[in-house]
């Protein structure tokens, strides 16, 4: 019989969301160093002069042999096991993103604060308020002039439909920063590198403090746990302040790992001594002499313990989990032991598929799949060579399995379009058919679209046309690719009865 701990308790999860530039880099690192991971900022992407460090970087990600940068970080700070999974920036967005969000607790949001809500942070806030998890706010780069704070808060509010409620708030900002004042402890801290307390800016903030403390919002917890409320920091990553405030704070609120729900509507709580776990991401190695490919984990109940036996739900496959990485940065050891919130990545060489689930014992747990989100990239897709139409149809599925690209193939015949919600993943899908497959894939660009599925039953052929196109997805449900918002609104007003659904 495996025992269960409360270990997991612990553990808290999370995914730092921005837009790039805003300062994740930079607050990860902060993060980092009061973690004791790293000594000095300025080493992650390799950036920054200092050669020690960085080579501590390099050290870490060879010894793991996977990008840390890419990937799950883990550290201990102040009693608890912090797992920090990454959502890359910009160049990198993809559906790997969005579904890295499915396997959080919670989430911090860093907004520059010259420059407020930016696209991209709407876009992941908009994940995870669809999952209902609390958002804790952090505004960067306080030490620059930036915009006035009831400013940021209110758009906050208004654009992302967040209640938002200070927990500090910012003395004067740029060359005139004298610090933030705790509105939890009520105290000032001052900004270290200010030497004498501007009056007037205190003055001024003073007023905005006690009105904040007359009308602000109070923090409401539950509100917090179910994604309605935010907590709302102000800081500079860059100048290491009021990130040991923010880390506090926030690991005072976080939430552990809590329970997840199955296809049967049963609920895995956490401390269910079943080992349970979903798969939430397939990273493959770029490098073309090993071709094994990494399955992060997230475990959702029940001791891991090196060696175990589990099942995969989907096809009720034994495998014993041998082979397997950690992601803590300061051991070197091979993973022993995982509990309920921790990732552990698995060396996979071929078993799984994005979403799948993996089980001990007897029971069947099968999770809830995880969702699709809607494509808006699209390229119609074509094997170089037509004589190696094998290993290109079994390149595409595998990479399609695996959650690379979305497929989508015209309603009647061959066509094949593939579906992104970054260009990134048609980048590594191109790379990918070449290196592990031998296909070289080309690609017709067809542009944006917006996907649209349908029920079966309102299925009409005649729907099919140059500016709606009819395609199957993956799984034979039909979906239309709609040129524009214009023959999305005509289609929509010639056949008012049929229900155009959106993903994620
Ligand atoms: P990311 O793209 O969100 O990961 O952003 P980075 O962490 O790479 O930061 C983008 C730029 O903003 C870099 O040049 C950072 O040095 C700078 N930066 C980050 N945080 C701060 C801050 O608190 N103050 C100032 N002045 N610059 C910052």
């Amino acid at each position: 019989m495996v025992k269960t701990t409360n270990e997991y308790k612990n553990r808290v999860t999370f995914a730092i969301i921005s837009h790039p530039d805003a300062g994740k880099t930079t607050l990860t690192e902060q993060l980092l160093l009061h973690g004791g991971v790293i000594r000095q900022a300025g080493t992650v992407k390799g950036r920054g002069s200092n050669k020690m460090a960085s080579s501590d970087w390099m050290a870490i990600e060879q010894q793991r042999g996977i990008s840390v940068t890419s990937s799950v970080l883990q550290f201990d700070y102040a009693g608890k096991r912090i797992n920090i999974l990454d959502t890359p920036g910009h160049e990198d967005f993809s559906e790997d993103t969005y579904r890295t969000l499915m396997a959080v607790d919670s989430a911090v949001m860093v907004i520059d604060s010259a420059k407020g809500i930016e696209p991209q942070t709407r876009r992941l806030f908009e994940i995870v308020a669809k999952r209902k998890i609390p958002v804790f706010t952090f505004f960067n780069k306080l030490d620059r002039d930036g915009r006035q704070a009831f400013d940021l808060v209110d758009e906050l509010e208004k654009t992302l439909g967040i209640e938002a409620c200070p927990m500090n708030w910012p003395v004067g900002s740029g060359q005139l920063l004298q610090g933030i004042y705790d509105l939890q402890a009520d105290k000032l801290i001052k900004y270290s590198h200010t030497k004498e307390l501007d009056q007037s800016v205190y003055d001024e903030a003073q007023t905005e403090i006690e009105l904040l403390k007359e009308a602000g919002n109070k923090l409401d917890e539950d509100k917090v746990m179910y994604g309605r409320q935010t907590p709302v920091f102000f800081g500079s990553a860059l100048a290491n302040f009021g990130v040991e405030q923010f880390l506090n704070e926030y690991l005072k609120y976080a939430p552990a790992p809590s329970e997840k729900p199955t296809i049967d509507q049963q609920e895995i709580q956490p401390d269910d001594p079943q080992f349970t776990a979903f798969v939430f991401k397939i990273q493959a190695n770029m490098n073309p002499n090993h071709r094994d490919r990494i399955a992060f984990v997230r475990i959702v109940s029940g001791n891991f313990v090196k060696g175990m036996e589990v099942t995969l739900a989907r096809n009720g496959k034994k495998l014993k989990l041998s082979n397997v990485t950690e992601f803590l940065a300061d051991e070197r050891e091979n993973i022993q032991n995982a509990v309920p919130g921790d990732i552990i990545g698995l060396y996979d060489t071929g078993n799984f598929q994005i979403g799948d689930s993996i089980f001990s014992g007897k029971k069947r747990v099968e999770f809830e799949p995880l969702p699709t989100f809607t494509p808006d990239l699209f390229n119609r897709v074509l094997a170089k060579d037509v004589m190696k139409q094998k290993t290109y149809h079994k390149g595409i599925n595998q990479l399609v399995q695996e959650g690379t690209v979305q497929l989508f193939q015209s309603w009647r015949g061959q066509e094949y379009i593939l579906g992104a919600v970054g260009q990134l993943q048609f980048e590594v899908f191109q790379f990918r058919m070449a290196n592990e497959y031998n296909s070289q894939v080309i690609f017709e660009p067809i542009g944006k679209k917006i996907a649209r599925w349908i029920d079966p039953e309102d299925l009409d052929e005649k729907m099919n046309s140059s500016r709606s196109l009819l395609m199957r997805d993956r799984k034979g449900d039909p979906v239309i690719l709609f040129e524009n918002q214009f023959s999305l609104n005509w289609f929509a007003d010639k056949y008012p009865n049929v229900k155009l659904q959106a993903k994620l």
